[in-house]
């Protein structure tokens, strides 16, 4: 596994397995990706660093589930950041925007020396997570209490509840570079369910998976993010004693699925009276909340497709 074959440190889903401990995980990395989507909006500093932290665990969360169409990751909350929404397809398009109070928002920011925490800026509401596979499919959902100092610990306690799986994630988000271009990791380990039974007995099983939770935890925040340490050198040296191995890696894009016809067939589902109160104006406006491309509708364009 040398690193040196690696070419793309960035943008990327990095899969890996601890098979003697039953273990998998994936190292998410988001460069230009991250970027793009926190700047295409004007968010203030801890916003936009909320919004890449959620983004960054949407995509480690989407790793862990077979579905093929779209990982919704939404918080709703009475904090001054009020929405959150972050989703990714199973092709690695990411997108995600935030809700925030602007004036709620600056009471917290001075009321702490540093940053406000996550309990602060959300505050107490619920975090869930949605899987969409297309018309006629189920959509999944899993819903949870907002409790934790961070997103990462809310989602370890969704896993702690629904005794689905064990898990550990660890989340970075910062600013790098000249430019302070945005940058954003995700390190998620989890427990297989032992279906042929481990390999090992079970005292070591529970050993094994408190010493992959010490490793894990000794990834710092920055090392996360590094653009010099690549995806593989970074879970190489974590895990090498206990035998990781990686597995192809996925691509990560920033992109949006709206588009004009999507929109004017949303606006066509209002109720007939809001219709023609659109109609009134020469020019209805409407802005995609994820990536803010704008969409102008004359009264022609919203005119009943019967008529
Ligand atoms: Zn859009």
């Amino acid at each position: 596994m040398p690193a040196e074959t690696e070419t793309r440190p960035d943008d990327l889903v990095q899969p890996f397995r601890i098979d003697p401990f039953a273990l998998r995980g994936r190292l998410v990395r988001l460069g230009p990706t991250i970027d793009r989507i926190l700047s295409q909006h004007d968010y203030p500093e801890p916003v936009a660093a909320i919004l890449g932290e959620a983004i960054a665990l949407a995509v480690v969360l989407a790793g862990a589930l077979k579905y093929d169409g779209v990982f919704t990751l939404q918080t709703k909350s009475d904090g001054p950041v009020r929405l959150i929404v972050a989703d990714v397809s199973t092709e690695g398009a990411v997108r995600g925007y935030a809700q925030y109070d602007r004036d709620r928002l600056d009471a917290a920011s001075a009321n702490t020396a540093g940053s406000p925490s996550v309990p602060e800026l959300i505050g107490s509401g619920y975090i869930a997570f949605t899987v969409d596979q297309g018309e006629h499919t189920e959509r999944y959902q899993g819903i949870v209490e907002l409790t934790g100092a961070t997103l990462a610990e809310c989602a370890q306690h969704y896993f702690r509840q629904s005794e689905q799986i064990q898990a550990g994630i660890k989340l970075s988000v910062a600013r790098s570079g000249e430019n302070g271009a945005w940058r954003a990791g995700g390190l998620m380990l989890q427990r297989v369910p032992p279906e042929g039974g481990y390999r090992v007995i079970a005292d070591d099983v529970e050993d094994a998976w408190r010493r992959a939770m010490v490793l894990m935890s000794s990834a710092t925040p920055a090392e996360l993010v590094d653009p010099e340490l690549p995806p593989r050198r970074l879970l190489f040296r974590l895990f090498h004693e206990d035998g990781v191995r990686v597995f192809e890696t996925h691509p990560l894009e920033a992109r949006c699925r709206c588009s004009r016809e999507r929109i004017a067939g949303i606006l066509r589902s209002f109720p007939k009276e809001d219709i023609a109160e659109m109609r009134e104006d020469p020019v209805t406006t409407v802005t995609c909340e994820f990536c803010n491309t704008k969409y102008e509708f004359t009264a022609d364009d919203l005119a009943p497709l019967d008529s």
